[in-house]
């Protein structure tokens, strides 16, 4: 259950209704050994100490990467990129017993965060922001899809040079915007009609159009519906959107065309596709 741009965009909305003013009173951390080793969580645990008495200012999102503010210089970086939960508490009766990261408030509500895969929990200084490589990527001149300056003539502009192939262009640490990963992807190519294999620069103005118009489609959709199915927002509740194209339409058929469905390996990872309508 990645956290793409429309699913982080929802949790940093709502903690932005539910955190500011909150004065920070503990921060416990639990199960945290293997993903400090890899990076997830800060090597110095005296970090998330500095976040305590700490008031929230804000939470904002940008691409899949959530930030909530303090008014002591400190801020949580949270980016459940590739699965993972962040729920808000009202009070300490539904507090789950595993997180990785729980975060009481001095009005007894409570913060916690926990990672399924890949992703980050960290406690930064204003100052080392951008250390943070989720941070830098995210929070960045790359273009959103959820900006209003995505417009279709800057989107031509950003791809119509590029010579590779579509994932990595949409994709990823080369990608062109922020925000998507390969469950929005195969959804999104398969909206447009085109082929993972298709090359940025060989698309022609309206298969262009076409991409343009299925990323926004798809955010606009998963957005409406409360994030894709087995996403939780902040209050536990589940997401509605369920994928066009993905691991979900294995072994079945194309809704629009009948034809089965395939699966290959593409890009680091698997995509599914329709081998008719998809060219
Ligand atoms: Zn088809």
């Amino acid at each position: 259950m990645s956290v793409e741009l429309p699913e982080a965009s929802i949790l940093a909305g709502q903690l932005n209704e539910e955190l500011p003013g909150k004065r920070i009173a503990a921060c416990d951390l639990r199960d945290y050994e293997r993903m400090q080793k890899i990076g997830f969580i800060n090597k110095d645990l005296k970090d998330y100490d500095r976040l305590v008495d700490g008031v929230i200012e804000s939470a904002v999102s940008r691409g899949n990467t959530i930030l909530v503010k303090l008014d002591n210089g400190m801020n949580m970086v949270i980016t459940p990129e590739y699965g993972g939960a962040v729920l808000y508490h009202a009070s300490s009766e539904s507090l789950p017993n595993k997180y990785h990261l729980k975060v009481d408030f001095d009005d007894e509500t409570a913060l916690t965060v926990r990672l399924t895969s890949m992703g980050v929990i960290s406690a930064v200084e204003d100052s080392g922001l951008l250390d943070s490589y989720v941070y830098r990527r995210d929070f960045s001149e790359k273009a959103s899809p959820m900006e209003e300056k995505f417009t279709f003539e800057r989107f031509t502009e950003l791809v119509s040079d590029r010579r590779r192939q579509l994932k990595q262009v949409l994709v990823g640490k080369d990608a062109v915007l922020v925000g998507l990963s390969n469950s929005a992807f195969q959804d999104v190519i398969y909206r447009a009609g085109l082929h993972p294999k298709r090359r940025a620069s060989e698309l022609s103005d309206v298969e262009r159009r076409a991409l343009f118009d299925a990323i926004n489609q798809l955010i606009g959709e998963r957005l409406r519906l409360g994030g894709k199915d087995k996403f939780q927002d902040i209050y536990g509740r589940q997401g509605r959107y369920a994928p066009v194209m993905g691991p979900n339409m294995k072994e079945r058929d194309c809704p629009a065309c009948g034809t089965p469905i395939e699966k290959i390996n593409h890009g680091g990872g698997q995509v599914y596709l329709c081998p008719k309508c998809q060219k």
